[in-house]
C-alpha cells in the first residue's frame, strides 16, 4: 500500500462541485445533548474550508448500532445541529441518507452550503458494503472525501465502494492520522520505543509481532505484563494472569532477544489485595509479590528506569495503561510515565504518539495529551494499524 499516492483536495478546484465527506460523527449524545463535541469540533475546520472553497457539502456518518433500521434514538438530527453550532453556520438536514429524501435535500445545497445526512447504519447495505446502496450514495455527489479514520478498518459502502465510484480523497483529519502513525512505524526518529499496556496479552498478540519488528524497545504493563512475568518464572500471586498464553509471551520475547529489541519488564510492582478504591496498597519487588495480593500498577523503580530508558529515545508510541489507572493510587505508573513523554515531547526531544480509548482516557486524566505530539481516538482502527493490517478504506483511497 503506497501510501503516498493518498491525495487530499487542497489542491483541487471544488467551487461548485457536490463534495461528500465520510466523518465520524458518532459522538456520545445524552438526553437529546451531544455530550463530548470532541469529533465535531475536530471535524469542523475541514468542512468549513470545502464550504469557503465554494464546495457543496454533505456529510454522512454512522452512529450507533442501530438494528434493524431507523429509530430517534440513533438519529444524527440532534448532532447536525451541535455540528452546526462548531461551524458557525446553519446546517441542513436530510432525513434519510439515499433516496427522495436526500434528493431533495442535495439537490437544494448551493456553493458553500453545508447538509448532513442520516445515520448510514439505517440501512444494511452500509455495513454490508453493498454495491447498489454505495451507487446511491455516490449519485449524490462529485467527490469523495474520506475523513473518518476510525472508520476505515471497516469495508462499508461509505468507506470502500463510494471510494472506488468517484474521484477519492482524504480528509485533514484522516492525513494527520495517516501521517502522525508513519512518523513511528514507517520513518521514525531513532532509537523508538513502544510503551504497550492494558488488560489482556491476548488482544495485543498481532500488536506486540508487529512492534517488535520495528521498534528498538518495547515497553510492557499494566495486567498483559503479568503473563510476561509469569513466563519468566515469577510469582504473581492472584494477579490477573492468562496462563494459556504463557508460551505466546515466551515466544515473543524470543522473537524480539533475535531482532534485538529490548523488552522491559516491571522490576517491582504496586499490589493490592482487593483492586478498590480505598484497599491497602503497597510497592513491592517483583518477586517478592504476596501470594494473597496482586499487581494493579508497575512501582516507583519500573517507572524510573521506563522513563530513563524512553529519555534516550526520539519516538514513542503508546498504547494501553501500564495500571488499573481508573482507581487511585494505581494509575500513578502510568501518570508519571506520562508526563515525562509528555515532558520530552514538549522541550521537542521527542515525537509522541498515543491511541486508544483507555490510553486516551489515561492520558486525559494524567493532563499529559495535549503535549503528546498525536493523541489518536480511533480505538480499532488505531490497533489494526499497530498491528501492521492495512486499513480498507485507506486502501480504496489509493488509485488502481
Ligand atoms: P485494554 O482495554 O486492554 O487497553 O485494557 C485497559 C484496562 O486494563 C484498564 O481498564 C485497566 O484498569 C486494566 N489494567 C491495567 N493494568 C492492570 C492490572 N495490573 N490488573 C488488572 N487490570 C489492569
Amino acid at each position: 500500500m503506497d501510501l503516498d499516492k493518498v491525495k487530499t483536495t487542497s489542491d483541487l478546484d471544488v467551487s461548485g462541485k457536490r463534495v461528500f465527506v465520510r466523518a465520524d460523527l458518532n459522538v456520545p449524545v445524552r438526553d437529546g445533548k451531544v455530550s463530548d463535541a470532541t469529533r465535531l469540533e475536530r471535524v469542523a475546520p475541514g468542512l468549513a474550508d470545502l464550504a469557503r472553497r465554494g464546495a457543496k457539502v454533505i456529510v454522512a456518518s454512522h452512529f450507533g448500532r442501530p438494528k434493524g433500521g431507523p429509530s430517534a434514538e440513533h438519529s444524527l438530527r440532534p448532532v447536525a445541529d451541535a455540528l452546526a453550532g462548531f461551524l458557525g453556520k446553519p446546517v441542513a438536514f436530510a432525513t434519510d441518507c439515499i433516496g427522495p429524501e436526500a434528493d431533495k435535500v442535495v439537490a437544494a445545497l448551493k456553493p458553500g452550503d453545508i447538509a448532513v445526512l442520516e445515520n448510514l447504519r439505517f440501512h444494511k447495505g452500509e455495513e454490508g458494503n453493498d454495491a447498489e446502496f454505495g451507487r446511491k450514495l455516490a449519485a449524490h455527489a462529485d467527490i469523495y472525501v474520506n475523513d473518518a479514520f476510525s472508520a476505515a478498518h471497516r469495508a462499508h459502502a461509505s468507506t470502500v465502494t463510494m471510494a472506488k465510484l468517484l474521484p477519492a480523497y482524504a480528509g485533514p483529519l484522516l492525513m494527520e492520522e495517516i501521517d502522525a502513525l508513519r512518523s513511528v512505524l514507517d520513518r521514525p526518529r531513532r532509537p523508538v520505543a513502544a510503551v504497550i499496556g492494558g488488560a489482556k496479552v491476548s488482544t495485543k498478540i498481532p500488536v506486540l509481532t508487529n512492534l517488535l519488528e520495528k521498534v528498538d524497545v518495547l515497553i510492557i504493563g499494566g495486567g498483559m505484563a503479568n503473563t510476561f512475568l509469569l513466563a519468566q518464572g515469577v510469582q504473581v500471586g492472584k494477579s490477573l494472569v492468562e496462563a494459556d498464553f504463557v508460551g505466546t509471551a515466551k515466544e515473543i520475547m524470543a522473537k524480539a532477544a533475535k531482532r534485538g529489541c529490548k523488552i522491559m519488564l516491571p522490576l517491582d510492582a504496586v499490589v493490592a489485595q482487593r483492586f478498590e478504591a480505598g484497599a491497602p496498597s503497597i510497592n513491592v519487588p517483583i518477586s517478592e509479590v504476596p501470594a494473597d495480593q496482586m499487581i494493579l500498577d508497575v512501582g516507583r523503580e519500573s517507572v524510573v528506569e521506563y522513563i530513563a530508558e524512553l529519555s534516550t529515545c526520539r519516538t514513542v508510541l503508546w498504547n494501553g495503561p501500564l495500571g488499573a489507572f481508573e482507581i487511585a493510587p494505581f494509575g500513578e505508573g502510568t501518570f508519571n510515565v506520562a508526563g515525562a513523554v509528555a515532558e520530552l515531547t514538549a522541550v521537542g526531544n521527542m515525537v509522541s504518539v498515543a491511541g486508544g480509548g483507555d490510553t486516551v482516557a489515561a492520558l486525559n486524566m494524567a493532563r499529559d495529551a495535549e503535549k503528546f505530539t498525536y493523541v489518536s481516538t480511533a480505538g480499532g482502527a488505531f490497533l489494526e494499524w499497530l498491528e501492521g493490517i492495512e486499513l480498507p478504506g485507506i486502501k480504496a483511497l489509493i488509485p488502481a
